[in-house]
């Protein structure tokens, strides 16, 4: 009997997934976007104080190509929004959008015409961190949940779709 038959169905793909999610949540590298005052703490995070290296994440990348996650930090004015669909559109997939503070998630305070009242009118959101500003400590919060949802990413083209799914049916832990 070949190996193929003894293994249960499916268990070869499985371990090739978690194989893969955990080098890609092993890797999250930023794209330098700072917006606003919520910028300010995301920089702070990224110092040696917060030592974001322990989750493989110690370099922004100043090149969307290079970049996995863009953390929107601060309000999304109109004239920027074609801009940060733009380097959102230059980044490879698979990509993950972090929506960092009330501003960016909702418009916040701003409600007026000039400010996106929700960055997710723009890009697709995976995670929101409330708070004005949230501190380093809650950035680095949403991006370890952040990298549990890449854990139960499936592979493919649909797997963001797939997850959401599972999400809404409850299957994820
Ligand atoms: Fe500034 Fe607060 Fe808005 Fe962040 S949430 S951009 S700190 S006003």
């Amino acid at each position: 009997m070949g190996i193929e038959e003894k293994l249960p169905a499916g268990v070869l793909l499985t371990s090739v997934e978690k194989l893969v999610n955990w080098s890609r949540k092993s890797s999250v590298w930023g794209a330098t976007f700072g917006l606003a005052c919520c910028a300010i703490e995301m920089m702070a995070a990224g110092g040696p104080h917060y030592d974001m290296g322990r989750w493989g994440m110690e370099v922004f990348r100043a090149s969307p190509r290079q970049a996995d996650l863009m953390i929107v930090a601060g309000r999304v004015s109109q004239k920027m929004a074609p801009v940060l669909r733009q380097i959102y559109d230059q980044m490879a997939e698979p990509r993950w959008v972090l929506s960092m503070g009330v501003c960016a998630s909702s418009g916040g305070m701003f409600n007026n015409y000039a400010i996106v009242q929700g960055v997710d009118h723009v890009v697709p959101v995976d995670m929101y961190l409330p708070g004005c500003p949230p501190r380093p400590e809650m950035l680095i919060d949403a991006i370890l949940k952040l990298r549990e949802k890449i854990m139960h990413e499936p592979l493919g083209a649909n797997g963001r779709k797939m997850l959401e799914a599972r999400e809404a049916r409850g299957d994820v832990p």
